[in-house]
């Protein structure tokens, strides 16, 4: 049998660093990642046969569990017509129909391969729109690694220690203005100096990475109030969010509603796919109907688009959320009581189907500068030991934690079994 560490060895021959994506390589925690080969509803299966309870969920899109029937079904239902067409398809007019009745801020959609283009497309937007530069993100805020939003990112950046990356010029990053997370008057200050200058602000209104931490009341409203006084774009980005926090996103859960919103993960079902949309009279000017260019070849691929579609179509049962909830809220109040038994500091914080733990003293984490200041070595130890349990949590301490509708009391209850064996570890 091979093993994940071989795999790794010989992945690392002609990939950089064995991995597609920074964060899987599990750096800094002195184990090899572990390859799947499969998986099924709340479970990852790797190479050596040993199972995991999966709160990763390939980042957020499964959010049914693994392998959803209903999900696989549409896709080979479509998989003979042909993969792909270059040419307009009826089942991109239903997903735009499905987004914009679930999003109603949302009047024109258009769909993209990742999130990472959504965002960066909806900058460009913003900026072709206003006629100005400028835009402001906050620290910790991950908005997918285009240059003008790689500027003090989170996420696999934060991990590695490089906050911005080489190779973003200075005089793009210049005109990124970076502001401190749930701190309204600084966004107040930066707009009464500079506030006709910007074209944007773009904000993960629940932020998910730098592990899990909402906004505090009245962040979002400020957002929009200042947006509105200023003639700036209000991004949401809800690529995590959408279709997790509530079945509207972040949006309808805080009843916030920004000019334009990104998509990703859940709208694909497991497929590459993003999306962004909002107020006609800004998406109008996106070509062909206006002069802001983006195109994309296998944008609103016919098998993505059927896979998302089977997605969202089974997550608008009513009180799919409220039960998603409910199983973070089990798990959350769970490994607070075992870390409480075991003295060991730790909080959780949660929105909908996200959550997040914190190795800390604090009673909560409002931003980047706190969510650093946890103990990371005690994250890792936690995460290697929560591993060897058979629990798959995410292998970074600055990423939330997502939920599916097919954890079963059973997987919640074998995770709380699993870390009170691994706070044990801890508080040695
Ligand atoms: N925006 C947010 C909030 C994200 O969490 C991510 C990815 O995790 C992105 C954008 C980038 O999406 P993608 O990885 O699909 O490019």
């Amino acid at each position: 049998m091979i093993t994940s560490a071989q795999l790794f060895e010989q992945a690392c021959r002609h990939i950089p660093g064995g991995v597609n994506s920074p964060v899987r390589a599990f750096k800094g925690l002195e184990r090899p990642p572990v390859f799947i080969e499969r998986a099924q509803g709340a479970y990852l299966f790797d190479v050596e046969g040993k199972r995991y309870v999966d709160y990763v969920g390939s980042w957020g899109p499964m959010i049914t569990g693994h392998a959803d029937p209903d999900v696989l079904r549409a896709v080979r239902e479509r998989l003979d017509n042909g993969l792909s067409f270059g040419t307009p398809t009826a089942i991109e007019t239903t997903m735009a129909d499905l987004i914009c009745e679930i999003i109603p801020s949302i009047e024109l959609v258009r769909m993209v391969n990742s999130g990472t283009e959504a965002t960066m497309s909806a900058i460009r937007l913003a900026r072709g729109y206003t006629g100005r530069d400028k835009i402001v993100k906050f620290e910790g805020n991950y908005h997918g690694h285009s240059d003008s939003l790689l500027v003090k990112a989170g996420s696999g950046a934060l991990t590695h220690g490089e906050p911005s990356s080489p190779g973003v010029p200075a005089a793009l990053a210049e005109h990124t203005v970076t502001l401190a997370y749930n701190d309204i008057e600084a966004v107040e200050e930066c707009f009464a100096q500079i506030g006709d200058e910007v074209a944007c602000i773009i904000v993960e209104p629940v932020a998910g990475n730098m592990n899990c931490i909402p906004p505090v009341p009245g962040f979002l409203e400020g957002l929009r109030r200042v947006c509105n006084e200023y003639g700036s774009v209000l991004i949401f980005d809800e690529v995590m969010t959408g279709f997790r926090v509530a079945l509207g996103g972040a949006q309808a859960h805080f009843g916030v509603h920004p000019d334009l919103t990104c998509l990703g993960k859940i709208v694909g079902g497991g497929m590459p796919v993003g999306a962004f949309g909002g107020k006609r009279e800004i998406m109008s000017h996106i070509s062909p109907l206006g002069p802001v260019y983006q195109a994309g070849t296998l944008a609103g691929n016919p098998l993505a688009m059927a896979a998302g579609i089977a997605l969202l179509s089974k997550i608008r049962e009513p009180h799919f959320h409220d039960a998603l909830t409910s199983r973070v809220e089990t798990l959350c109040s769970g490994l607070r009581e075992r870390a409480e038994a075991a003295d060991v500091d730790m909080i959780t914080q949660s929105a909908g189907g996200m959550f997040g733990l914190f190795f800390t003293a604090q009673s909560r984490v409002d931003n980047f500068a706190q969510a650093t200041a946890c103990d990371a070595a005690a994250f890792r130890r936690f995460f290697s030991a929560m591993l060897d349990q058979g629990v798959y949590l995410a292998p970074s301490a600055y990423e939330a934690g997502f939920m599916s509708s097919a954890h079963a009391p059973e997987d919640i209850q074998a995770t709380l079994d699993g870390a009170e064996k691994a706070f044990a570890i801890l508080s040695r």
